[in-house]
This record gives C-alpha cells, sequence and structure tokens, in this order.
C-alpha cells in the first residue's frame, strides 16, 4: 500500500514528466477510479494545461494549474504512477492515461481500483475536507510531542491516524518505531522527551532513506525490518525474534528485544 515514500516518489515523477510538457490528453479506461468527477471533465479541464507546481500532503498527491481545477491523485492499495513512452511496453491495469507533449505519458496504473483520480477547486479546502493532520515530514519534535501527548491510544495507532499525522501507514509505522526501538503497544501519551526525540530523528531517517531508494524495499538498508516481516524471524539486529500484533485490523510486526516502552 503507497505511503509517504511512495506518493514522494510519484511526486518527482509527475513533477519531471510535466515541466516542460502540457498535458496534451487524458484516456479514462476504467471509470472505477474516478473521484467526484466524469471522464469527459478531466478531459475538458486537463487537455492543454501545464501543471504549474506539485504537492503532497501525506500519501495524496495534487497537481496545481494556474486557475484551477486541481489534478488530486490518491493511490490507494495498489495504485502507481508510471512515466511511459510511446515505444515501451505497455503496463497492465492502466486506469487513467495522462498523454504529454513530445510522446510522454503518465499512466496511473491500479490492480485493485481503490485509487482516485479526481479535480479539486481548491488543495487546501481539500486537505481540511479529508481532515488530513500535518505531514509527517513537516513536524518538528516539539509538534509531534504534543500530537503524541494529547492522544489516548496505542502509539503505532496514533502514528498511523491520518488525521493526526500524514503520511504514515503500516510499513513505515513499523519501520520507524523499531528503528527507534519504541514498543508500538505502549500509550502515545506515555513516550518520554528522550523517546520523542528518537522517533523523530528516525522518523525523518527512514522516510530520506525509503524515498533515496525509490521506496523500493530491496533497494533498502539490511538491517531494516522491512525484510524481515514475518512472524519467528530472526531480529535483524541479532537480538530476539520478531513478533506480529495488531493495530486496527493490520497486522504489523516488532521485535521485543529491542523495543521497549519509553518513560
Ligand atoms: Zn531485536
Amino acid at each position: 500500500m503507497p505511503e509517504l515514500p511512495d506518493v514522494e516518489v510519484f511526486r518527482h515523477r509527475l513533477a519531471s514528466a510535466t515541466r516542460h510538457r502540457t498535458i496534451d490528453g487524458v484516456t479514462v479506461h476504467d471509470e472505477q477510479v474516478l473521484a467526484a468527477t466524469s471522464a469527459a471533465r478531466l478531459r475538458r479541464e486537463l487537455a492543454g494545461v501545464r501543471l504549474r507546481r506539485t504537492r503532497r500532503r501525506g500519501k495524496t498527491l495534487y497537481g496545481e494549474t494556474a486557475g484551477g481545477p486541481h489534478l488530486r491523485l490518491h493511490f490507494g492499495m495498489t495504485g502507481d504512477l508510471r512515466e511511459h513512452t510511446a515505444d515501451q511496453p505497455e503496463p497492465e491495469h492502466v486506469r487513467v492515461r495522462f498523454r504529454l507533449s513530445g510522446r510522454h505519458e503518465l499512466l496511473f496504473v491500479d490492480q485493485r481500483r481503490f485509487g482516485e483520480v479526481g479535480l479539486v477547486a481548491d488543495v487546501d479546502a481539500d486537505i481540511d475536507d479529508h481532515d488530513l493532520g500535518p505531514d509527517a515530514l513537516d513536524l518538528d519534535v516539539a509538534a509531534l510531542g504534543a500530537v503524541l501527548g494529547a492522544r489516548r491510544g496505542g502509539l503505532k495507532a496514533v502514528l498511523v491516524d491520518q488525521s493526526r499525522i500524514a503520511g504514515l501507514g503500516n510499513i513505515y509505522a513499523d519501520e520507524i518505531l523499531f528503528q527507534a526501538r519504541l514498543d508500538p503497544r505502549m500509550a502515545a501519551a506515555d513516550v518520554d522527551r528522550n523517546g520523542v526525540r528518537r522517533l523523530h530523528r528516525q522518523l525523518h531517517r527512514v522516510i530520506d532513506r525509503a524515498v533515496s531508494a525509490q521506496a523500493r524495499p530491496e533497494k533498502m538498508p539490511r538491517g531494516w525490518l522491512v525484510h524481515r516481516r514475518v512472524e519467528d524471524a530472526p531480529c535483524p539486529r541479532g537480538n530476539g525474534t520478531i513478533e506480529a500484533f495488531s493495530v486496527g485490523g493490520r497486522r504489523g510486526f516488532w521485535c521485543p528485544a529491542c523495543q521497549r516502552a519509553s518513560g
């Protein structure tokens, strides 16, 4: 499921593909991914347009035009944004095709079709409408501490709550907590100042490295939990055994030997 690093990679791709190109046309191959717009309107509003700027809040990506409406992309469970040229083989599950000048294309690919392609009049209003909290990368230590301190509930549950912190999901919340050596089940409000500092530092380190790795797990450091998301796997630190646990119906992984409640 695409999380902040994946969507940041898509943002770079959208920005670089559209920097010197206009959108010549839009073809919708599957209307199920359209969110509150029609294929005809998407085509009409975006054909001939040049994107001015890209923005990301959490897992949502926007392509802003000069006068609006603006393009909004959400990637659901299996969404992907790929650059494509006419001479390359076509991937499967292309739902929306953005034709750019110079025979370039951007393809919204989504096997399971929980992703969304839409138009919004105002990006800030859309962020409010979806009740998205601050982006995970925009929180400083004090703000992160305030978010955790204000909430009842488990630490991991707060990290993946998009209305509190936008961008983290199951995989990266687990990784950040493993790197910060914090017990995912502890109460968020009980994380002490030292714990908040570790969490903040590891959040930036994990997200930055994941973006550098193009969000591809096989390019991420060997010592990361992401490679050991199996019950009873040996801990990548050589200290303990990985265990599974559930938060909000999602199965997570952690190392009880390395990860402790702080405070
Ligand atoms: Zn361990």
